[in-house]
């Protein structure tokens, strides 16, 4: 296999892996091609699966963030993946390579982090396995969430007028990595510690994922761990349809808006293909799309955006002040960005 950064796709392989596969058993509902495979238990109930890795000087880099962020981020993006599908947690399994070199208050905290996000999001540790790594830390998740079958929020389950709708604004997790990384000037101490926590400390939207599912609000769900346009797009290929995305409706948080003031970055194509926000990003049927808003209001006291229509024609498209133009899917392809530079993204 060719792995020089130019050939070697994240995508492209998993694309192999699904070729390759023919799910046999009965219980297997999804396999690969979702946030989350799903079993199924029952007519009603599913078990939903779902696994991530992360290692030093590829997914983060030790010394810009504490390992209390290091042992939040490793289960909160996971569990993003349970509330892309509108599932609950229920447990989670780690599998952890550590290197001789760690004191052991590196592990306590890295342990406190961990259980910190896990108390918060309601998931019991029940497994895992411990190794030795000679090199470099790396920490293998796999979290198991509950749903239910006829309510699952899937990524084929968009339909053409189905408005999109975003959980909350993207980019500042992207802004938050300059941060840690760059440490720009011009910033306010309070701005710095906004995007470095929205990198470092990513809050998955279980309520929303789960208040999606539960109203029957939605079909057709992502996490944002991409990019809103990549992730947009993984939505398009599995449900044979296209979107339109209206530049002016993208959500900016302030700190983004003072961040690019400060940097002269592009807001806009931060909160597009920056990646790693872990908000929720949504289908829903225009008939809903007025008792979602209020629903997320009121129960959840959180305003969700209406961005932009899905389309029948597949492709991507942004409507901006000169009108509409196609756009490719942009955002992080792990390997390519793993191998070109040992670039950390945590
Ligand atoms: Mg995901």
């Amino acid at each position: 296999m060719d792995r020089t950064p130019e050939r070697f796709s994240e995508f492209g392989f998993i694309e192999g892996l699904r070729r390759g596969i023919c799910p046999a058993h009965p219980m297997v509902e999804t396999g690969i091609g979702d946030d989350c495979a799903v079993l199924r238990l029952s007519d009603e109930r599913c078990l939903l699966l779902t696994t991530d890795m992360l290692i030093d000087r590829v997914h983060f880099r030790l010394g810009t963030l504490t390992p209390f962020q290091l042992g939040w981020k490793a289960l909160a993006v996971n569990l993003s993946d349970i509330a892309a599908m509108g599932g609950r947690p229920v447990s989670w399994l780690l599998a952890i390579g550590l290197t001789p070199n760690l004191p052991d208050v590196f592990l306590e905290e890295l342990k406190r982090g961990l259980f910190a996000c896990a108390r918060r999001y309601g998931a019991d540790l029940v497994g895992g396995d411990t190794v030795i790594a000679r090199t470099d830390l790396c920490l293998s998740l796999t979290v198991i969430g509950e749903g239910d079958q006829r309510r699952l929020l899937r990524r084929g389950g968009a339909r053409e007028g189905n408005v999109i709708f975003l959980g909350r604004p993207t980019g500042d997790s992207a802004a938050g990595l300059r941060v840690v990384l760059d440490d720009p000037p011009g910033l306010s101490a309070e701005v710095q510690k906004m995007l470095r926590r929205a990198h470092l400390e990513p809050e998955p939207q279980l309520e929303l994922g789960r208040l999606l599912a539960e109203e029957d609000l939605s079909r057709a769900a992502i996490d944002v761990s991409d990019g809103l346009l990549q992730d947009l797009w993984h939505i398009c290929e599995e449900s044979h349809v296209g979107a339109e995305i209206d530049e002016s409706a993208v959500p900016l948080s302030a700190p983004l808006v003072a961040f690019a003031l400060a940097t002269g970055a592009n807001a806009l194509d931060l909160a597009l293909a920056g990646g790693e926000d872990y908000a929720l990003l949504f289908c829903v049927p225009p008939e809903n799309a007025e008792r979602c808003r209020r629903l997320c209001r009121e129960r959840l006291a959180i305003e969700v955006r209406e961005i932009g229509r899905v389309r029948r024609e597949q492709g991507l498209w942004l409507r901006g002040s000169g009108g509409l133009r196609p756009v490719a899917p942009r955002g992080y392809d792990a390997f390519r960005e793993g191998l070109r530079e040992e670039r950390p993204k945590g």
